[in-house]
C-alpha cells in the first residue's frame, strides 16, 4: 500500500514537472541517488529514462525484447540531436565498416570521416553489481543536461548505447530482496536463490552458446543491429582488494585476438586510470585477475574485432556501506599477490568506509573516460575497426584453414544444424555447396555446410571451431602458469558431437548462402498398421518421448538390435505402437522435432520395454547453484516436466509417493547436508541465510534419499554431486582425485575422450566415443560388489592420449577410470555422471547420456 501511494505521489510530480523542464534522478526518484540504503529499481530507472526521453532530443529509448521472467530489456540511445536524427545512417555506416569486403580502401577513408563511434555500456549484468544500474541513469541525464564544448564534443562523436541492466529480471529481484531486509541482521545479505530464473552469474558465461534470452538480445545489439566499435561492461568484485580493475587485461591472451585490438583495450584502461588518479581516487589496478584467453563472457565481443572492456568495482552491502579496516585488505589474485604499491597498482586504497555512492562516482569517471577516448580517436578506432576486419577477410583468402566443412554424414544431423544456428546468430556467413565437391581426395557431397573463413569474424569462427590449446605463460622461468579464469575449452563440434573437416586449400565452389539453420525436414514416411520406430540417435528423440508421454501413447524401447524388412534398427530405437488418432500425433513431431519416424512393415518385434511416464525431482539447494538451474533450463527445453525439491521437501520423506527420478546437479556434499562451514577461516566468515533457507537436508535427509533408492527410486548426480552418495550411502566407488593438489591434477574446463557402452540404455543412441567436459571432476575406481549392491560401468576414459581441448595436468591419473557408473542399490540405483554432462547447457554431444538417464528408471 505504502509504496503504491509512493508510486502515484512520483506518477503526480512526473506529470507536473515533465513540462517545467528536465527532473534530475534525485528529484525524479526522491532520494538522493546512491545514498545509503536506496535504490532505485529497474521500473523506476526505466520510468526515469522515458521522462529523458520525453523531454530531450538526444536520448531515445528502444525496447529490445522480453526477457526470460517477461520485463523488458531497454537500450537507451544517447548522442547529439542532429546524430540522433540519423541514427539510421550513422548505423548504415557502422554495419559498412564491420563489413567491408565490397568497401574499396578510398571509401572506407570516406565513411571514417563520416561516421561515428557506435560505442555500447552495458550494466549489472550482474544483478547484486548493482552501482552501475545507478549510475546509468546519473550518467544520461548529465549527457542530455549538460552543455559544456566537452559534452558537445563528446555527443558530436559518439552514439552511445546505454543499457542500464543487461538483466533486468535480476535487477529487480535484489532490490526486492534487499528493501525487505532492511534494518534486519539479513540487510545486504544473499539471496536464497539465482538472481536469474536459471542461470544466475552464468548471464555472462553465455555468450557463444547464446542459450538465454538476455544473451541473444545483447548479442543481437552487437551482431546484428549496432556493429559497435567499442564496449564497456561495467561490474563489481568483492569488498576487499582493490577498489576498481580497469584495463589491460593479465595473460593469457588467445592466439585468435587481433593485436590492435589488445593496444586500443590498453589505450582506453589507460586513459580510465589517468582520470581516475587524476581526481584522486585510489586503489585502481589493471592487469589483474581477468585474463584475454576466454570468450564466454561479454568480451566475446573482442573476437569480433570491438574493443571489449570491463571495469569492476569493488563492493559494499548492495546499497549499505561498509567499513573496511586495513588489516582485512588482501591481494591475492595473478597481478597482485600481496596488497601493496605496485606498477600496475602505484596507489592502493588504505581501508574506511566504502558505499554505493563511492562505486557509482569511480563509474561515471570511468564512463566518461571511455567516452573520451571514443571521441578523441574516433576515426583511429574507426580505422581500426575496418582494417581487423579487412585483414581477417584477407587473411582467410590467403592462409590455412580456408574453411571448416561440416560433411552431410553427421551422428545427429539435427545438432549440427544447431550448430550452424549458433553461427548464423552471431552473423557468420554460413554456406551450402550446390555440387559435389573434391578437396585434397576427399568428396564432400552436394548440400555439406561450408564456413569460408574469408570473412570479418575470422577469429572468433576459428576460436569457436578449433580445439583450443592453452597458452601457459610464466612470470619466471621455474613459476606455475598462470591460471585461467575460467574454463579452458568451448570448441563447438567437439562438444557438439558434430564432425566438422578443416580445408587446407584455396577452393572454389558453387555455394549458396544460407539465411536459415539448414534442419532436416521432418519425415513421416507412411502409415503403418503395427507401429513405428525413432532412431535414438538425435537429442531431439528425447522430447518425441517426453511429447508422446503425455499425449498418454504407449512409447517401448528396443534393447536389441533387429531387422524390419531393409532396415536395421539399433538397440535403444523407440517404437511407438500404433493406436487410434496417433498419426496426426506423429505428423506434428516430425515436422517441428525434425526427425523421421519409419512406418515398420512387420509385427512389432518381442522382448520391448515399455518408457513410463516419471515423476522426476531436480533437487535445489538454498545456496543458489547455477549447475542446479543451468539444468533445470535444459530438461525444460527438453520437455521433461519437474518438479523443484527443497530442504523441507527431502525432510518431509516419502519420496517415493512422490518421485520416480532424483537429480542432483554439481553440488558439494557439504551444500546439500549442511552447507555452514565447520572449519577454517570459511566458518568465520559465514553470512547465515533468514532462518526459512539455513541449513541442508541434514541427517533425516540423508536417510531419506537413501531409503528412496533402496525402494526402488533412481539417484542421478552430476559431478562433484557424485560425492554426496559416494560418502553417505556410501557406494564401493572411490574417486582417485579427491586428495589430489592442483600440481597433481587440474581440470578447469576441459574435453576429454571418453568411451561410452552404446548398448547399455544409458548409451543408447551415442557414438562409441565422444567428449566429456571435465571441470574439477571426479575420476571413479568402482570395485567389486557384493549384497544387494552392483556396479557396471557405463563410460569410460580409455588408457591413451585424452586431451581434446584446453589444459589439464594429471591426465593420467584419469586412463582406464571410469566417467559414468550405474549402480544397482536394494531395489533402486544411483547413476554417478561424474563430469559436466550438460555444463552450461553447451556439451550438446553428451545430453543424451543424461536424458537416457531418467527414461531408463524402469528400464532395467
Ligand atoms: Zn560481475
Amino acid at each position: 500500500m505504502k509504496r503504491n501511494l509512493a508510486m502515484v505521489i512520483l506518477l503526480l510530480l512526473f506529470f507536473s514537472l515533465t513540462q517545467a523542464g528536465i527532473q534530475t534522478p534525485d528529484e525524479f526518484l526522491g532520494f538522493p541517488l546512491g545514498a545509503d540504503r536506496q535504490l532505485a529499481d529497474y521500473h523506476q530507472i526505466i520510468q526515469y529514462l522515458k521522462h529523458l526521453e520525453a523531454s530531450s532530443p538526444k536520448l531515445e529509448l528502444l525496447h529490445l525484447g522480453k526477457t526470460t521472467d517477461n520485463n523488458d530489456l531497454f537500450l537507451a540511445v544517447i548522442s547529439s540531436e542532429k546524430n540522433i536524427s540519423q541514427l539510421e545512417m550513422y548505423r548504415k555506416i557502422s554495419n559498412k565498416l564491420a563489413h567491408p569486403s565490397s568497401v574499396n580502401p578510398s571509401e572506407a577513408e570516406e565513411l571514417i570521416k563520416q561516421g561515428k563511434l557506435i560505442a555500447f555500456i552495458t550494466c549489472n549484468i550482474h544483478s547484486t553489481e548493482i552501482g552501475a544500474s545507478q549510475m546509468a541513469i546519473e550518467f544520461a541525464y548529465e549527457l542530455i543536461t549538460r552543455t559544456d564544448p566537452e559534452i558537445n564534443f563528446y555527443l558530436d562523436n559518439i552514439i552511445l548505447l546505454l543499457m542500464p541492466s543487461a538483466n533486468p529480471d535480476g535487477q529487480i529481484m535484489v532490490t526486492e530482496w534487499y528493501r525487505k531486509w532492511i534494518g534486519t541482521q539479513h540487510e545486504g545479505g544473499r539471496m536464497p536463490w539465482l538472481y536469474h530464473r536459471y542461470v544466475g552469474h552464468d548471464t555472462n558465461r553465455d555468450f557463444f552458446m547464446l542459450n538465454q534470452k538476455e544473451t541473444k538480445l545483447i548479442n543481437k545489439v552487437m551482431s546484428q543491429d549496432w556493429f559497435p566499435q567499442a564496449h564497456l561492461d561495467e561490474h563489481q568484485m568483492g569488498s576487499r582488494g582493490p577498489r576498481m580493475f580497469v584495463p589491460p587485461f593479465k595473460d593469457p591472451m588467445s592466439e585468435n585476438l587481433s593485436p590492435i585490438l589488445m593496444r586500443l583495450e590498453a589505450l582506453y584502461g589507460s586513459n580510465m586510470s589517468f582520470r581516475l588518479e587524476e581526481k584522486g581516487m585510489a586503489g585502481v589496478i589493471d592487469s589483474w585477475a581477468y585474463d584475454s584467453y576466454w570468450p564466454g563472457g561479454t568480451r566475446t565481443a573482442a573476437w569480433k574485432n570491438i574493443v571489449s572492456l570491463l571495469t569492476e568495482m569493488a563492493s559494499c552491502n548492495v546499497a549499505t556501506p561498509i567499513y573496511i579496516d586495513e588489516v582485512e585488505l588482501s591481494g591475492g589474485r595473478k597481478g597482485l599477490v600481496d596488497y601493496k604499491q605496485q606498477i600496475n597498482f602505484p596507489n592502493p586504497w588504505q581501508g574506511g568506509w566504502w558505499r554505493l555512492r563511492d562505486i557509482i562516482e569511480y563509474e561515471l569517471v570511468a564512463s566518461y573516460a571511455f567516452l573520451e577516448t571514443s571521441a578523441k580517436f574516433r576515426e583511429d578506432i574507426l580505422r581500426s575497426f575496418y582494417k581487423m576486419n579487412i585483414e581477417a577477410i584477407n587473411k582467410g583468402k590467403q592462409e590455412s584453414p580456408y574453411a571448416y566443412i561440416l560433411p552431410t554424414e553427421q551422428h545427429d544431423p539435427i545438432t549440427a544444424a544447431k550448430l550452424v544456428e549458433i553461427l548464423l546468430e552471431h552473423r557468420i556467413e554460413v554456406y551450402k555447396i550446390q555440387q559435389e565437391m573434391i578437396i585434397e581426395g576427399c568428396i564432400y557431397p552436394e548440400e555439406s555446410i561450408v564456413i569460408p573463413l574469408a570473412q570479418p569474424l575470422r577469429s572468433f569462427i576459428k576460436e569457436m571451431m578449433e580445439p583450443q590449446t592453452f597458452p601457459e605463460v610464466r612470470l619466471s622461468s621455474d613459476g606455475e602458469p598462470l591460471y585461467p579464469y575460467d574454463v579452458t575449452a568451448w570448441s563447438l563440434p567437439i562438444q557438439m558431437g558434430v564432425t566438422y573437416e578443416k580445408i587446407n586449400q584455396p577452393f572454389n565452389a558453387e555455394m549458396q548462402r544460407l539465411l536459415y539453420p539448414p534442419y532436416p525436414e521432418g519425415k513421416f514416411t507412411g502409415t503403418s498398421q503395427y507401429g513405428y520406430a525413432i532412431s535414438r540417435r538425435f537429442n531431439n528423440t528425447s522430447i518425441a518421448i517426453n511429447q508422446m508421454l503425455k499425449a498418454n501413447a504407449k512409447v517401448f524401447v528396443t534393447s536389441f538390435k533387429f531387422n524390419d524388412s531393409e532396415t536395421q534398427f539399433e538397440a535403444g530405437t523407440i517404437i511407438i505402437p500404433s493406436a487410434k488418432g496417433l498419426t496426426s500425433e506423429l505428423v506434428t513431431i516430425a515436422k517441428e522435432l525434425h526427425l523421421t519416424i519409419h512406418p515398420l512393415e512387420q509385427p512389432l518385434p518381442e522382448g520391448l520395454k515399455e518408457i513410463k511416464p516419471i515423476r522426476l525431482g531436480l533437487y535445489k539447494p538454498w545456496q543458489a547453484s547455477m549447475d542446479e538451474g543451468w539444468t533445470r533450463w535444459l530438461l525444460e527445453q527438453f520437455e521433461f516436466n519437474l518438479t523443484s525439491v527443497d530442504n523441507d521437501f527431502i525432510k518431509n520423506g516419502d519420496l517415493n509417493k512422490k518421485l520416480d527420478v532424483l537429480i542432483i546437479a554439481d553440488i558439494d556434499k557439504q551444500t546439500i547436508i549442511n552447507p555452514r562451514p565447520k572449519r577454517s577461516s570459511a566458518a568465520k566468515f559465514y553470512r547465515p541465510l533468514p532462518e526459512k533457507y539455513e541449513g541442508g537436508i541434514e541427517k533425516e535427509g540423508v536417510t531419506n534419499i537413501k531409503e528412496f533408492v533402496k525402494s526402488g527410486g533412481t539417484l542421478i548426480t552430476l559431478n562433484d554431486g557424485c560425492m554426496f552418495p559416494i560418502d553417505e550411502f556410501p557406494l564401493p566407488v572411490i574417486n582417485v582425485v579427491e586428495n589430489s593438489n592442483r600440481s597433481e591434477y587440474n581440470a578447469p574446463g576441459v574435453m576429454i575422450k571418453m568411451n561410452v557402452d552404446t548398448e547399455h540404455p544409458i548409451g543408447w543412441g551415442m557414438p562409441e566415443t565422444t567428449a566429456a567436459f571435465v571441470s574439477r571432476s571426479p575420476v571413479f575406481v568402482t570395485a567389486q560388489s557384493y549384497g544387494d549392491v552392483s556396479r557396471t560401468v557405463v563410460a569410460r576414459y580409455p588408457d591413451e592420449p585424452l586431451l581434446l581441448s584446453g589444459w589439464i595436468k594429471g591426465e593420467k591419473l584419469l586412463h582406464r577410470k571410469a566417467a559414468i557408473v550405474d549402480l544397482k542399490f536394494g531395489k533402486g540405483k544411483v547413476i554417478l555422471i561424474g563430469f559436466r554432462v550438460q555444463h552450461r547447457a553447451q556439451p550438446h554431444g553428451t545430453f543424451k547420456l543424461l536424458f537416457n538417464s531418467i527414461h531408463n528408471h524402469d528400464l532395467n
